[in-house]
């Protein structure tokens, strides 16, 4: 529906609906009939801090700036990793690259599956492994593994600096402690802690 002037609003931008043309009423407009992304809930529903759902949220995407899309745009001499000979992609970056198979492993995870898979977002349809997790724990702990790794990488490029696979998971650690303070839900807070205990006393 077309927006219009109401004189009951002064002049206010409406929509037919009487709802003020806000920046919610113009997302629905834009997006409404558009189909949901099944990757919502992994992206929005965790403990992180906003700007790590917004970097999930931008991998998603594939719009975060790996090797292969700076030397796209014209921003990197090549599209190689900055630890193999591979191009660096998404799903070379978090699933594929030797570098982070110890990650993988240590949270049990087949590393060997963890690399077949297609894209990324097949990490989340993995149940978690060993500990209990509620799915929206799991879902805050995988986001602490991508969060990190993207890290890591970028203290690589910039930085020239060489984080071993055991200062990724106390940092991964880190994270999830620090976010179990945002959740609410006491078994979820719990669970969230006795992982980054896990992950801090494996790589102390
Ligand atoms: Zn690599």
């Amino acid at each position: 529906m077309p927006p219009s002037l109401d004189p009951e609003t002064k002049g206010r931008c409406t929509l037919s609906t009487n709802r003020p043309l806000t920046a919610r009423t113009t997302y629905d407009l834009s997006f409404s009939r558009l189909p949901d992304d099944p990757f919502v809930k992994p992206i929005w529903d965790n403990q992180a801090q906003v700007k790590c759902k917004i970097f999930l949220w931008t991998t998603h995407k594939r719009r975060i700036f790996t090797n292969e899309r700076r030397a796209q745009r014209g921003l990197a001499a090549s599209a190689r990793c900055p630890f193999c000979s591979s191009d660096e992609d998404v799903e070379h970056l978090f699933l594929r690259c030797a570098e982070v198979a110890t990650i993988w492993h240590t949270f049990d995870l087949d590393e060997q599956q963890i690399a077949s898979l297609p894209q990324l977002e097949g990490v989340w349809d993995i149940p978690p492994p060993g500990q209990p997790a509620t799915p929206r724990v799991w879902r805050t702990i995988l986001l602490a593994v991508m969060w990190n790794i993207w890290k890591g990488r970028n203290n690589k490029v910039f930085n020239s600096v060489d984080e071993p696979a055991t200062l990724v998971l106390r940092c991964c650690a880190s994270d999830i402690d620090l976010w179990s303070h945002r959740c609410k839900n006491a078994e979820s807070k719990q669970q969230l802690r006795n992982w980054a205990s896990y992950l801090s006393v494996i790589n102390s």
